[in-house]
């Protein structure tokens, strides 16, 4: 069969000490976008991580050979090796949003000197249904790599070193004003939330402090303290 290329994987078991957690008092959320992520602390410093798109990037390539081996006859050697390259390509595409999910989670593990991580309970099929998203924002989403995944990175490499990710619903919080709570009726494209109250604010960063006081808030009434107002 000429169409079969192996692929050596290695993998390497060892274990690793975790360090054990504990609450230290600081805190930072994170909204997890398909172009960015924006994080913010209990300062109210945001930290911005704008995407690569490797799914943007080999897009037309990987049109461009699908359509020359789809001119040829299905099996000829024409078409096994142009369905090779095709292969190779979706490859490394893959292997690149996975390389940056890697370095991106780790960074914000380790750049911060909060021991607890607040982020969107997001998954791809939720985000798909709230925002009533249009297939091609399916299709950016899935391009990402997978919030899920990162979120389970961010997950493993944090209790690697004794800090804790916390999802929460994230229900509207793209579209509830942070400072006076009124919701707005925001499509996915409009960026920037204009509210009654004066606050102009980019979307993702307004997303970011309600993950932020939705937190403290269920932390509030967990202990026992009165609820946080807005
Ligand atoms: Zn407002």
């Amino acid at each position: 069969m000429c169409c079969l290329t192996e692929r050596i994987s290695i993998s390497l078991v060892h274990d690793v000490e975790e360090k054990e957690y504990t609450d230290n008092g600081l805190y930072q959320a994170w909204d997890l976008g398909i172009s960015k992520q924006v994080g913010v602390n209990l300062e109210g410093k945001f930290i911005q991580v704008e995407n690569p798109r490797p799914d943007k990037y080999w897009k037309k390539p990987l049109a461009e050979v699908q359509s020359r081996r789809d001119y040829c006859k299905k099996g000829s050697r024409k078409w096994c090796h142009l369905n090779e390259v095709k292969r190779r390509i979706e490859r490394k595409k893959s292997n690149q949003i996975m390389d940056f999910q890697h370095k991106c989670s780790a960074k914000i593990v380790n750049n911060t000197r909060a021991n607890i991580i607040i982020i969107g309970d997001l998954s791809v099929k939720d985000m798909a249904q709230s925002e009533k998203a249009t297939k091609g924002i399916n299709r950016a989403t899935q391009g990402t790599g997978y919030l899920g995944r990162f979120a389970g990175f961010l997950t493993y490499k944090a209790e690697q070193v004794g800090k804790k990710v916390i999802e929460i619903s994230e229900r509207k919080t793209s579209k509830t004003c942070c400072v006076c709570g009124k919701e707005h009726d925001m499509p996915i494209w409009e960026r920037i939330m204009e509210c009654d109250c004066g606050t102009v604010l980019d979307r993702d960063r307004n997303s970011a402090i309600n993950i932020m006081v939705q937190y403290l808030s269920q932390k509030c009434q967990v202990d026992g303290l009165p609820v946080l107002c807005r």
